[in-house]
Order: structure tokens, then sequence, then C-alpha cells
């Protein structure tokens, strides 16, 4: 067998393994594996590459890796759970720019002229695709890094703007095919990487990570096309799965969100934040609870669905609610987590944090079995949460949240808000559960609510 026989062979199992990777991936309970699978495949992946035959420029291979782990392995154990979206949006622009470089190396340093068209057309997707993810996700991370403003940026004509330059690029690709240009390709990455900041600047901070999915599947059709370019099957392969898990991705979040994609990206979500809410619910009042009460009402329930939110995440109380639930557990109380699928600030963002505090993954209900057994909780302690409990996604048609599938906590014989403030959440709009006279306001920051109420309940 021949060498490269065997190292197609080596790059089939690793494709292997990043498939069983995104299988494993979409449970909470086997993502683990799934993570260790994929970083096995790619470790599998490189070591086979290094064993092609005249590879050149090793040393400089092997100091850019090195540089890669310093930087990333350091960044990837410190993030914390709520700034996880930049910085995936970070590796993702890094990976489009990557891409954008091999695609125009190989245009660079061969005689273009020599280049079949499909070679040429490959190449200018690859630096289109990946310049635009670059810039894009570079803006992306300076929105929910907070270097820039998180409101969308709207001017006039912004959309005649972004037409003129999308124009530009389409008349420079078809000069870039027939003449093979050098520097036309180089004015086209440059409009590119422009084209990549002006579609992002009117997209909300909060609408980002779905934006950072899209950017992420940009990025992986970017690295197929210099999969193309390098006669690479594992980086077509690699790059087709990082596309397609992208794009359901953002399919998921959008509908999840209850939005349509072309919503998310062109419409400033957020730019107006008064939508639905009502200038009767803000002169309302709300009946605010202290710990004392809640913990007798905790302590006295048969069954407890606690619906944690983005505040759970911001106020790092993962381990102070399993605290609680815990504690209610030994009292003879049912305790489960209600999670909703955009719960948070991206997907999976409370299965994640729940699994560092150790809550067992029985204890998770997703939001339809939840929902099922809505209506015979005695307390849903809503913590850090609003939109995704907000009864307007149901019963209010002009509200911005309208159509999204919501955790039904209107259902439960009482509910229980832990949050600081009446401020609104993410979407900007009042949340009529608050006014609701089953429910109660324990206001404060959660971590600190969950903890005196752990202490409160023990003294009931
Ligand atoms: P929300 O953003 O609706 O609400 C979060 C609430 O947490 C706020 O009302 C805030 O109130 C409270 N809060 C913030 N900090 C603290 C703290 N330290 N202690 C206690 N409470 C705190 O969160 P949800 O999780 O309910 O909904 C997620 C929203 O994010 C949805 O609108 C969704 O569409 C959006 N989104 C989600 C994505 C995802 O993939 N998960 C992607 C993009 C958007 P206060 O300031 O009064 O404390």
């Amino acid at each position: 067998m021949s060498r490269g026989t065997v190292i197609d062979i080596f790059y089939l199992v690793a494709v292997v393994g990043f498939i069983l990777a995104l299988k494993a991936l979409s449970s909470p309970r086997r993502a683990r594996m799934g993570n260790l699978l994929g970083a096995a495949g790619m470790v599998l992946a490189v070591g086979a590459t290094f064993a092609r035959a005249g590879l050149g420029h090793v040393g400089l291979m092997v100091g850019a890796m090195a540089i890669g782990v310093a930087v990333g392995v350091p960044a990837a154990r410190l993030v914390r759970m709520t700034a996880m979206p930049q910085m995936v949006a970070a590796f993702n622009g890094v990976g489009g720019g990557a891409a954008a470089v091999v695609s125009l190396t190989a245009f660079v340093s061969t005689d273009a002229k020599l280049l079949p068209i499909y070679k040429v057309l490959e190449v200018i997707f690859g630096v289109v695709i990946g310049s635009f993810s670059l810039s894009g996700s570079a803006l992306s991370f300076a929105k929910l890094q907070e270097l820039v403003t998180g409101r969308p940026i709207v001017y006039r004509g912004q959309q005649r703007v972004n037409a003129v330059v999308a124009a530009g690029i389409l008349a420079l690709l078809i000069a870039v095919l027939t003449t093979d240009s050098t520097v036309l390709l180089w004015i086209l990455l440059v409009l590119s990487l422009a084209l990549g900041l002006l579609f992002v600047l009117p997209i909300g901070g909060a609408d980002v990570p779905v934006l950072i999915s899209l950017l992420n599947a940009f990025t992986g059709l970017a690295v197929a096309a210099s999969g193309f370019s390098l006669n690479s099957n594992l980086l077509v392969v690699a790059g087709t799965l990082v596309g397609a898990s992208g794009t359901l991705l953002t399919v998921l979040m959008s509908n999840a969100m209850g939005r349509s994609l072309p919503n998310i990206l062109f419409s400033a979500f957020g730019a107006v934040i008064t939508a639905g809410t009502s200038e009767a619910a803000t002169t309302r009042s709300v009946r605010a609870a202290t710990v004392e009460d809640v913990a007798v009402l905790l302590a006295y329930a048969r069954k407890v669905a606690i619906i944690p939110g983005y505040g759970l995440a911001v106020a790092q109380a993962q381990h102070a609610v399993r605290e609680l639930a815990n504690t209610l557990t030994k009292r003879g109380v049912e305790v489960f987590y209600a999670i909703h699928p955009i719960a948070g600030r991206m997907p999976g963002h409370m299965n994640v944090l729940l699994a560092e505090a150790d809550v067992p993954y029985e204890d998770l209900r997703e939001m339809e079995e939840a929902n099922r057994e809505m209506s015979t909780v005695d307390v849903a302690l809503v913590v850090g949460a609003n939109d995704t409990v907000n009864p307007a996604a149901k019963e209010v048609p002009g509200s911005p949240i309208y159509g999204m599938p919501i955790i039904n906590a209107d259902e439960a014989a009482n509910i229980v808000f832990l949050k600081r403030s009446m401020r609104p959440g993410f979407a900007g709009i009042d949340n009529d559960l608050m006014y609701n006279p089953k429910t109660v306001m324990l206001f404060g920051d959660a971590k600190d609510s969950l903890q005196k109420l752990a202490s409160g309940v023990v003294r009931v």
C-alpha cells in the first residue's frame, strides 16, 4: 500500500471521528465524548498531514501551531460561559481568514492563466466567503465584548450601500474569472472584508449568536473551497460538515426564537425596544416577596420547576441553584429544570452551565417535556429568565416574540421570579407574567437570592 493511500485511510478515519463527534455533541450526556472524538480526529488528521511526502516549511508550520496552542488553550480554559459566543466568533473569524489566505496563495503561487476556470472559481469562493466571515466575525466579537455598541447601527440608505458593495463583488468576480488578474483578486478580498463589516453593523448584539452560527457555516464552506484548491478531500469533507451543521444550527436557533432568518439579519431588531410595552403595564404593580416568604413556599411544595435563563449565567448562579435543588430534594420536594432551547445567549447555554455544576441530566427537561408537566407544578422558580416565559409569545400578535415557543410557567400554581429589577430581557418588552396574581418577585442578584433561599428552606 502506498504512503498516499495510508494517509487517505487516516483521513477517512478522522472524518468518521468528526461525524461521530457531531452526533455525540447533540446530547448533553455524550457531549464531552463528542468533544474528545472530534479532537482525536483532528490529531489524526494533522499527524497524517505531517507524514505526507515532500512536505516543506515544517518548522514554520510547527511554530504556527505552537502559537495557536499557546493562545487557544488558555483562552478556552479561562473564558466565562457568558463570553463563549465571542470566543466562538474569534475562532470562527480566524478560520475564515485562514481559508481566504489558503485560496489566495493557491492562486498567486501558480501561473493563474494555466488554471482551469473551475479552479479560479474555487479560489474566488474561498477568498470572498473567507474574508467576509473574518471581518463579520471580528465585528461580532467587538459587539459581544462591548468594544462597540451592541445596538444595531443603522443609517439612511444602508441596504442600498450594501447592495452596491455586493454588486461590486459580483462584477469583480466576473472580472477575475475572465482576466485572471491578481490585483483584482486583492480588491475583491478588500471589498469582501468591507461587506462583512457592513452586513453585521445593523444586527443587534443579542442576535449576534445566530449570526455567528451563520458565519460559522460560511467559514465551513470557505474551508471546503480551499480544500478543492489544495486537492484535499479531508478539508472538503470537514468544511462541508461545518457548513451543514452551522446551517442547521442557524435554522434551529431562528425557529426557537420564532423569527425568520431574514428578520434576524435585516430587521435591526432591538433598535427600537418599545414594541409590545404597554403604557398600562409600566404603571401596574407587582407583588414583591421576601426570602422567607419564598422559602416557605418552596419548602412546602410537592413539585418545583426551576426555569433558568440568561440572568443565571450572568450571576454565575449554577452552583447556587443546584444547592437549593439539593436542599429541596432532601425535604422530599420533587425538583426538575425546565430548559428552553434558547434560554441564555447561545444554544445549549443552560445545559452547559448546569452540567458544570453537576446537575444530574435526568433532572433536565426539554421545553416540550417540561410543558407537559407544568400544570402539575406547585412553584415555577424563574431564575434570571424573562422572554422565554413571556406569555406575549402566545397571546399578543403584535409582539416581537409572538410565535416563539415558551416554557408555560403561567400554568404552575405559583410563580416566583428571581431578578434584580423590572427591566426587560433581550427582546426589550414587558412581561405580563410578572403582574399575574399567582406571581411574586424576589428582587436581587440570582446567586445571592438562591443562596439565601437555600438557607431559608433549611430553617423552615
Ligand atoms: P432574557 O434576556 O429574556 O432575560 C434575562 C433576565 O435576566 C433579565 O430580565 C434580567 O433582569 C435578568 N438578570 C440579568 N442579570 C441578572 C442577575 N445577575 N441576577 C438575576 N437576574 C438577572 O433571558 P432568557 O434566557 O429568558 O431569554 C433569552 C433571550 O435571548 C431570548 O429573547 C432569546 O431570543 C435571546 N437569544 C438567545 C439566543 C440563544 O441561542 N440562546 C441567541 C440569540 C438571542 P434584571 O436586569 O432585572 O435582573
